[in-house]
């Protein structure tokens, strides 16, 4: 992990998670002020729990977030959730680009692009998510494939304030797979370069996240791979015992 940029554990809970989450919640948060020194925890829960979730982690060091938006602000938009109605509830960051949503509902880089704009709007934090599928991988397109993703997902303006990237390959999301570590810093290594080009010291500062499989017995080694400033966390965030153990490898 690098020591100049702050890490960032972000947890995805998905479509997971009733009222009665709140005790799990309630945990994170009895836990997480113990890496607030160096390192930002995140949780993302449906959205039906925002606002319950970020009234209970007020000034505790846990931030709650959203895991998509629309790309509007309001309208005729049965059933979306603007940005701003994200904030409103308590979220200070929202993902946008997860593999879930390009492949379940269509994306394309230019909405996700969009989206993130959207956040912005919303004065939020815009986490994009890229990565390729296996067929992609075996096809040796990675890189290809990520670069595409960064070129069409991320606004002009992005700084290391207002953007995380996080690098989920799909194929390693919630199977138990991951690259090795030489996979990951070199797919790191070339979204840092991919940044920096466009958007100088700023991209030097971004955040880039790994995601796919991370656990507790995984964590310390995907974490100290260079350029990986973080994680973001799908299956073992749903336990605060598995989540603040992959904390506590940055
Ligand atoms: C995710 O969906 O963002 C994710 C990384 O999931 P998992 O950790 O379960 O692989």
């Amino acid at each position: 992990m690098s020591d100049a940029i702050r890490s960032l554990i972000a947890g995805n809970w998905k479509m997971n998670g009733l009222k009665a989450s709140m005790a799990e919640f309630d945990a994170m948060l009895a836990g997480g002020g113990a890496f607030a020194e160096k390192t930002d925890l995140l949780v993302c829960p449906p959205a039906t729990l925002i606002a319950a979730f970020a009234d209970k982690a007020k000034g505790k060091g846990v931030a709650v977030g959203a895991q998509d938006c629309h790309q509007n602000a309001s309208g005729a938009h049965t059933g979306d959730l603007s940005a701003e109605m994200l904030v409103d509830a308590g979220a200070s960051a929202i993902i946008v680009g997860h593999s879930e949503r390009r492949a379940d509902h269509g994306e394309s880089d230019a909405l996700v692009r969009q989206k993130a704009q959207a956040v912005w709007r919303a004065g939020a934090i815009a986490i994009v998510c890229i990565g390729e599928t296996r067929a992609q991988r075996d096809a040796g397109q990675t890189l290809d494939i990520c670069g595409g993703q960064l070129k069409g997902s991320l606004p002009d303006g992005a700084t290391a304030a207002n953007l995380v990237v996080a690098y989920e390959p799909v194929w390693a999301i919630g199977t138990g797979l991951t690259p090795t570590t030489a996979d990951v810093e070199a797919v790191h290594g070339f979204i840092r370069r991919v940044l920096t080009d466009r958007f100088k010291t700023e991209g030097g500062r971004m955040r880039i996240l790994y995601g796919g499989s991370v656990k507790p017995s995984n964590a310390k080694e995907l974490l100290d791979v260079a350029n990986v400033n973080g994680a973001l966390v799908g299956g073992a965030s749903l336990k605060a015992s598995d989540f603040l153990a992959i904390a506590a490898g940055c």
